[in-house]
């Protein structure tokens, strides 16, 4: 591709982006903004896109996924059937057509799908089936200001899977997760596959793979020493040390802590570390009305809340049901005289705990030489706080990190979810009717596009990875107004295309200033300068990675290029 002609607006500076992939983005002239969260890509952005759809695409027929390109506009009553009409909330693009039949702009196909296959496919015989598309989705975001990170429309590659049984499902889901792996792996992405909490599902339902970056919107929690990884919610917490001593423990006794409410506030005016604190906090667990204690340096985690209570819904109490259960507001609530008898939950850190200092359950007092067991009893215990930076790995005892993350694709255990809802079956070996058991599997494509830029980039600007990067090569003619130049550099560039290189040459009539800033932002991995040397038959070879750069003859250029590119994507 010739430059001159090339629509790649590049641009100095962007004024609101925050993120840098969506500055770059913009400033390398891959996108443009057409309204919030609505992006075109330019002709650089499509080809990497381009790219990373084929390696997806690779991936998925590999594992016998079959594409398929289902609608965008989807009508109402499917929606309805499966429940999501109403409930999948003001994400959901709604319209009307001519006459007022109610639809949907896709977010998502389950519900598409699952008609589909109900339409169909009626026999065992015929599963397991993998089916996908990519394509663009529509989801009204709140805060659609990350660029491709969050888009308002963007583009997900999504496949289900239907199956006959269970075993079925672990399989594919299985192959999917490898799938994936090998994806995020050949675009150049730091990833990580954390489960998740999979809700009603149970088991090892879903994962989340995330791509390493400060600029992500979630927490990983990954292990120093060995490949552990884990979301927040479901990280589980080895076991835990005692920090309060060992001294034998004097009998309870209340204190006052005038208007001091934050377990850091009580601490201070005791004169203690949070540690020996405990926090109590009051929860509705599927309503009713359940004690939490976390020590106070702890974060209690109320999805492991929830699943050692085998329930559906945890969520903080309302004032009114503390000031009911402790007779006085949080702050100062303590499991030592309740006015009401609740479960009691204790974190088992709380539980190794020599003596702490509790809420009083009276308004600016404490409880200080608490002992559990002594003092007061407790009805369950476990692992029930979030893990922190600085713990040890559950795994291989090594230290625990938390750093963010960019969610860029999702591998999830349906069950019969949808077919249940939409009365989607098949005929089983007996002849029995049976409801689908579905798998579905997402990746946001131009989301990836992004977080391969926020993890590869300089202060100049992209440095693509090569099994994504728009072109390989990037030829530069410093001056086309110098014959010498402009011809060696038109042959070179001859000679690039048949032997067979994606070669963006640069052959505008710029100043070399502007050409070496633009090829810096558009970040293709391999340059080849034809400049003043050219007189003497040599041009430089340049690495945008490592900026590893040598003068090699013009005819060796062509010999030499497979070299340069394999050691394109190692740092220096
Ligand atoms: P998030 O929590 O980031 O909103 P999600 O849980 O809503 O993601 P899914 O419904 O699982 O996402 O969609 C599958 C994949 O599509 C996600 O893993 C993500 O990579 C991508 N994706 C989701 N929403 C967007 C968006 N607004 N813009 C770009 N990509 C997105
Ligand atoms: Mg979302």
């Amino acid at each position: 591709m010739r430059q001159n002609n090339m629509m790649a607006p590049t641009l100095r500076t962007v004024g609101e982006a925050e993120m840098i992939s969506h500055q770059l983005l913009l400033r390398g002239g891959f996108i443009r903004q057409l309204a919030a969260g609505i992006y075109t890509f330019l002709p650089l952005g499509y080809r990497v896109l381009h790219k990373v759809e084929q390696i997806v695409r690779e991936e998925m027929d590999r594992i016998g996924g079959q594409e398929l390109l289902l609608p965008t506009l989807h009508p109402a009553e499917l929606w309805q059937e499966s429940g999501r009409w109403d409930t999948y909330g003001p994400d959901l693009f709604k319209m009307q057509d001519r006459h007022d039949r109610p639809f949907a702009i896709g977010p998502t196909h389950e519900e598409v799908i699952t008609d589909l296959l109900r339409g169909e496919i009626n026999s065992y015989k015929k599963l397991p089936m993998i089916l996908y598309q990519i394509q663009n989705k529509f989801r009204d975001e709140k805060r659609p200001r990350s660029g491709l990170l969050r888009g308002r429309e963007f583009i997900m590659k999504d496949a289900y899977s239907f199956h006959s049984d269970r075993d079925s499902l672990n399989e594919t889901y299985e192959k999917m997760y490898q799938a994936y792996q090998n994806i995020f792996t050949r675009i150049g992405l730091e990833f990580r596959a954390v489960e998740a909490d999979s809700g009603s599902i149970g088991g090892k339902g879903t994962h989340e793979f995330m791509a390493l970056a400060d600029a992500g919107e979630d927490t990983v929690v990954i292990c120093e020493s060995c490949d552990y990884s884990a979301n927040v919610e479901m990280a589980e917490v080895a076991g835990e040390e005692n920090t309060s001593g060992v001294a034998s423990v004097e009998k309870m006794e209340k204190v006052h802590t005038p208007q001091k409410r934050t377990i850091e506030e009580v601490a201070k005016y005791l004169d203690v570390p949070v540690s020996k604190l405990a926090k109590s906090l009051v929860f509705l667990v599927d309503g009713e009305p359940v004690l939490v204690l976390v020590r106070g340096d702890h974060e209690v985690n109320d999805v492991k809340v929830k699943n050692l209570l085998n329930a559906t819904v945890c969520e903080l109490a309302d004032d009114q049901t503390v000031q009911e259960i402790a007779g006085a507001p949080a702050g100062f609530v303590g499991p030592v005289g309740l006015k009401k008898k609740v479960k009691v939950l204790a974190d088992q850190a709380v539980m190794n705990q020599r003596e702490l200092i509790v809420g009083a359950n009276e308004v600016d007092h404490h409880f200080i030489h608490v002992q559990p067991g002594r003092d007061f009893g407790v009805d369950v215990t476990g692992d029930l706080r979030n893990i922190q930076e600085g713990d040890r790995c559950p795994r291989c005892g090594g230290v625990i990190s938390l750093r963010r993350g960019i969610e860029v694709g999702h591998v999830f255990k349906l069950g019969t979810r949808y077919s249940v809802a939409m009365k989607a079956g098949f005929l089983d070996e007996n002849g029995k009717e049976q409801p689908f058991i579905m798998g579905c599997y997402g990746i946001g494509i131009s989301r990836a596009v992004a977080s391969v830029v926020e993890q590869n980039h300089d202060e100049y600007g992209i440095i693509w990875p090569v099994s994504i990067a728009p072109y390989t090569v990037h030829l530069i003619a410093v001056n086309m107004k110098n014959e010498v130049q402009a011809k060696t550099a038109e042959k070179l560039y001859q000679e690039l295309l048949e032997a067979g290189y994606e070669v963006l040459f640069d052959d505008r009539k710029e100043r070399a200033g502007v050409k070496f800033k633009d090829a810096d932002l558009f970040g293709i991995p391999v340059r080849i300068t034809v400049g003043a040397k050219a007189g003497d038959g040599l041009v430089e070879m340049k690495l945008r990675r490592s900026g590893d750069a040598q003068d090699v003859a013009v005819e060796n250029v062509i010999r030499d290029l497979p070299e340069w590119i394999k050691r394109a994507d190692n740092p220096s």
